[in-house]
């Protein structure tokens, strides 16, 4: 009962998000006395072999250009043939975009049962039970899988990257790849320095920064740290910044190392999606803005005035 993690890839490159699941897939394996194996669909421009550095002992390779462009049912299919082929008994995925859109339709093509959210390694003393997050956060349940076949989709941040020194067998997989039933008009990426999910740092504002015309001090900030940018949801609504940049609930999930709240009040469908960060800064001019309960550090302040004097300080510091 081996554990099949998948690799997920953009412009080739691995994930930060996959570095994490391959070393909670190989804490896993050797946990249930098994081996982790890894799979990745389409070209890589890195030396798939150093992911053995995350202890899983295989990858297996599904090199076909048209797994190039990322499609859901396609992804699927193929995954579902190599986890056929290799007898794996658990399929770990990141609980990112890409995760979300096949495990489930994995888990309906395998009958296998699913835990999305994962946020610890299942307890494994007496069944397969998964720890998950629910109510956005607010809560947790421990899941019971019972089928042959399980998948866990694992949330970013849950699980600490473990390096070591091996190396991975790469070995082509030849699948037999489904006919795409969607077509690729156009692809459309967004222009940010550093991708809001990849992330390390994230610097995002809110309705207190009054209007458009006052980002420039939250996009020094952002510079000076080498951050991605963010906003609230009304920010987007009212076309202060671009939707692609709204985090929250209804907006993209994200969990950096580091989250720096500017002039957001912290209402809980902005929580749901920053509160896996590790570190939460909030700057905002009212002291009982519900974001403080979630902060790690807070200013209490006038953004115009401590933001351009944090950047400055930053700045003097690097
Ligand atoms: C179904 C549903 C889904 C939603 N999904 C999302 C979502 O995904 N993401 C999201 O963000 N919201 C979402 N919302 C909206 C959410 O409820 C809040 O309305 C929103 O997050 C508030 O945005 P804000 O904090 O920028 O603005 P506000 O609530 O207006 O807060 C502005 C904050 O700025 C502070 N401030 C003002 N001036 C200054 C200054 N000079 N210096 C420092 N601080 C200052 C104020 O004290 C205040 O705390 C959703 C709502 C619903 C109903």
């Amino acid at each position: 009962m081996s554990v099949l993690i998948f690799v997920d890839t953009a412009d080739g490159h691995v994930k930060k998000a996959s570095l994490e699941c391959l070393s909670y897939g190989a804490k896993l394996a050797e946990q249930t006395g098994t081996t982790a194996e890894g799979v990745v669909l389409g070209s890589s421009s890195e030396d798939l072999s150093a992911l053995g550095r995350y202890d899983v002992k295989k990858i297996h390779h599904v090199n076909d250009k048209s797994l190039d462009h990322f499609d859901a049912q396609v992804f699927t299919d193929v995954i579902s043939q190599v986890v056929k082929a290799s007898g794996a008994k658990v399929v770990v995925f990141s609980n990112n975009p890409d995760g979300k859109a096949i495990a489930p339709r994995l888990s309906a093509n395998l009958k296998a049962g699913l835990v999305s959210g994962a946020v610890a390694l299942p307890d494994t003393g007496s069944g397969f039970t998964v720890k998950k997050n629910v109510f956005s956060g607010k809560a947790f349940a421990n899941v019971s899988l019972v089928t042959d076949i399980k998948i866990i989709a694992l949330n970013a941040n849950a699980y600490k990257i473990q390096e070591g020194d091996g190396v991975a067998e790469v070995v082509p997989f030849t699948a037999t790849i489904p006919a795409s039933k969607i077509k690729v008009i156009a692809t459309n990426k967004s222009s940010g320095e550093v991708p809001l999910t990849e992330a390390e740092i994230v610097v995002s504002g809110g309705r207190g920064l009054k209007g458009p015309e006052n980002w420039g001090i939250v996009e020094d900030l952002a510079h000076s740290l080498h951050a991605a940018l963010a906003c609230s949801r009304p920010v987007a609504d009212a076309h202060w910044r671009p939707h692609n940049e709204h985090v929250g609930q209804t907006g993209i999930a994200i969990a950096p190392n580091l989250y720096i709240a500017i002039g957001i009040s912290g209402a809980i469908q902005h929580l749901a999606g920053v509160n896996r960060s590790k570190v939460i800064v909030v700057i905002n001019k009212d002291p009982e803005a519900p974001f403080f309960k979630a902060a790690d550090y807070g200013i209490v302040g006038d953004a115009f005035e401590v933001v351009p004097r944090l950047t400055e300080a930053i700045k003097k510091f690097r």
